[in-house]
C-alpha cells in the first residue's frame, strides 16, 4: 500500500508547522467569490488612486451602506446605539469607520488599521520650466521609491489646486482612454556609457525626475520663454489657475495604467498602490458588510505611512484618539480622560500591511522558513524593524495565540513572516504609533512582490483571505 502513511509520517503531520496553499484548499463555489470580490478590487483602484481618492471613494460607499458622518450624529443629538454606523474623514485624507457594538466602548474595540497613501512623486511647489523647446516640472518623490522605475512609462496627474481665493480645483489627467499623459524620459543606451556605470541608486537621481508636460510654443516673437506660455495659457483657459497656484496645490504623479490581472490562470493582480490599498480595501469591504457585533469595529484609514505616519493625517496624530473620544462622549455623557485610556488599552488591533513575498527571482534576500509566499493566506508578522529589531512594534505571544485561535476555527489560512533576512533591511507600519497608546497590536496582511514598484503583484486568494480575516477578528467576542 504506497498510499498509506507510515506512524512516523503521521506523527510528522501532528508535530510538524507547515502552511498550505490557499488555491489547494477551498471549494469551486469559493474561487468564484475570490475572483467576483477581485473584480470589484480592481475597479477601485482604478478609481483610488491617491490617499483622497481613496478617503472619497469610501465615503460613497460608506453612505451607500447606511453610514452616517459623526458631525451628523453630534449635530442631531441621537445617542450611540449598538449597530449604528458612524465615520469621520480628516482633511480629505486619512477616514475611520466605525460599527457600533454591543458592549460599551471601554471594554474595548476591535481595529483594523490600513494606510491609504502610496509611494509616488509629488510636485514642487514651483514646477513648471523651459528647458531645449519643451515644458518641464520638477518634482520631489514620495516614498521608498526605485526611481529608474518611474522613468518611461506613462503617468498621470492627480490632486487638488487651490486658488487664492480659496476656490478648489480638482485636477485628474491622464486616466481617460482619450487623456492625454506624461512621462519622465530616460537616456537611450547608446549614450549611457556613464549612466550604465552608475550604482542602480544613482542612474536616475531624484532631481533628475523632471514630468515632461507640453512643447508647443506660443506665437508671438517678443516673448522669451514661449512653450511655457503656452502651457500656462492652457492652463489658465481649462482650470482657470496660474503659475503661483502651484504653490498651494498638491498634485501627485502615478502610473497612468489600470489594474490587471496577471498570469495565464487570472490568479493575479497587477497595478499601482496595492501597498497598502489592497488591505485598506479589503478593510473597508469588511467594516461595511458588518451589522452587528459585540465590540465596537472600527476600520482606520490614515494617510502618511510611507513617509513614517507625521503629520496631522498619519498615525502618529490625535485623530484616531479624537475619534474614540466623541464616540465615547455619545455613549456617556460624563466623559474624562479615564474612559479613553480604558477604551484604548482593551482595545485589539490588525495593523493591516503588505509584507515582501518570496520572489525567485531574487533569491537570497529572505529567510524562507520565516518568509511569505504568494497564495498562502494572511500574512501575520510578530514583529517589524530592522537590524535586532530596532524600530519594532512587537505583538505580544498571547494576542497571537488568541488570533491563530480565532483563523483556525473560522478557517482562514495564514502563513507567518518577517520582512527579509535579519541584517538584510527591514521596515515598520502603523502598527507601534498605536500600540504606543495601549493597544495590542499585530502586523497581519497580504503577500506582494514589486513593492513600491508602479505595477505591485498581489495573489486574488490572499486579498480574499484577508478579507475574510478582517471580517472574522471585527465579529469576534
Ligand atoms: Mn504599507
Ligand atoms: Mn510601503
Amino acid at each position: 500500500m504506497e498510499n498509506k502513511k507510515s506512524e512516523g509520517q503521521k506523527l510528522f503531520d501532528k508535530l510538524s508547522y507547515k502552511n498550505e496553499n490557499v488555491w489547494s484548499k477551498i471549494s469551486e463555489k469559493d474561487r468564484d467569490k475570490v475572483f467576483d470580490f477581485c473584480e470589484g478590487y480592481k475597479k477601485f483602484l482604478d478609481h483610488a488612486k491617491t490617499e483622497r481618492e481613496f478617503a472619497h471613494e469610501a465615503e460613497k460607499l460608506a453612505r451607500k451602506n447606511g453610514f452616517i458622518a459623526l458631525d451628523e450624529i453630534i449635530k442631531s443629538g441621537k445617542k450611540l446605539t449598538p449597530g449604528m454606523k458612524v465615520y469621520q474623514i480628516n482633511r480629505k485624507k486619512s477616514m475611520i469607520l466605525s460599527v457600533i457594538g454591543q458592549k460599551p466602548l471601554t471594554e474595548g474595540v476591535h481595529i483594523v488599521g490600513a494606510h491609504i497613501d502610496s509611494p509616488r512623486i509629488d510636485l514642487k511647489q514651483n514646477p513648471l520650466y523651459e528647458d531645449s523647446g519643451m515644458v518641464l516640472l520638477k518634482t520631489h518623490y514620495y516614498g521608498g521609491i526605485k526611481k529608474y522605475q518611474w522613468v518611461t512609462i506613462p503617468l498621470a496627474l492627480h490632486g487638488v489646486i487651490i486658488k487664492e481665493n480659496g476656490e478648489s480645483i480638482d485636477f485628474k489627467l491622464g486616466e481617460e482612454e482619450d487623456d492625454t499623459v506624461f512621462t519622465i524620459t530616460d537616456l537611450l543606451p547608446h549614450l549611457a556609457a556613464d549612466q550604465m556605470q552608475k550604482k542602480m541608486s544613482d542612474g536616475i537621481t531624484g532631481e533628475g525626475l523632471n514630468l515632461l508636460f507640453g512643447s508647443i510654443p506660443y506665437d508671438d516673437e517678443k516673448v522669451k520663454e514661449k512653450v511655457k506660455l503656452n502651457i500656462l495659457n492652457i492652463l489658465h483657459k481649462k482650470y482657470g489657475i496660474k503659475e503661483a497656484d502651484f504653490v498651494s496645490a498638491e498634485l501627485e504623479i502615478v502610473p497612468s495604467f489600470k489594474a490587471k490581472d496577471v498570469g495565464l490562470d487570472r490568479s493575479l493582480v497587477g497595478a499601482y498602490g496595492q501597498d497598502d490599498r489592497v488591505c485598506s480595501y479589503a478593510a473597508l469591504q469588511a467594516i461595511l458588510g458588518l451589522d452587528k457585533t459585540q465590540n465596537t469595529a472600527v476600520c482606520y484609514l490614515p494617510d502618511k505611512e510611507e513617509i513614517g505616519s507625521v503629520g496631522n493625517t498619519g498615525a502618529q496624530s490625535r485623530f484616531f484618539e479624537n475619534f474614540l473620544a466623541d464616540l465615547l462622549v455619545l455613549e456617556n455623557e460624563n466623559y474624562n480622560d479615564l474612559l479613553l485610556r480604558k477604551t484604548l488599552s482593551n482595545s485589539k488591533m490588525l495593523s493591516a500591511d503588505v509584507n515582501a513575498a518570496v520572489d525567485p527571482n531574487f533569491e537570497g534576500v529572505q529567510d524562507k522558513r520565516n518568509a511569505c509566499y504568494l497564495g498562502k493566506g494572511l500574512v501575520i508578522q510578530k514583529y517589524t524593524g530592522a537590524r535586532g529589531k530596532v524600530g519594532a512594534s512587537d505583538a505580544n505571544a498571547e494576542f497571537i495565540g488568541e488570533l491563530r485561535r480565532l483563523f483556525n476555527e473560522e478557517e482562514i489560512l495564514w502563513q507567518t513572516s518577517e520582512l527579509g533576512k535579519v541584517d538584510q533591511g527591514g521596515g515598520g507600519t502603523i502598527a507601534q504609533y498605536l500600540a504606543n497608546l495601549g493597544i495590542e497590536v499585530i502586523d497581519c496582511g497580504v503577500a506582494v512582490l514589486s513593492m513600491h514598484s508602479p505595477f505591485e503583484v498581489t495573489s486574488k486568494v490572499d486579498i480574499y483571505v484577508s478579507y475574510k480575516a478582517y471580517q472574522a477578528f471585527y465579529k469576534k467576542n
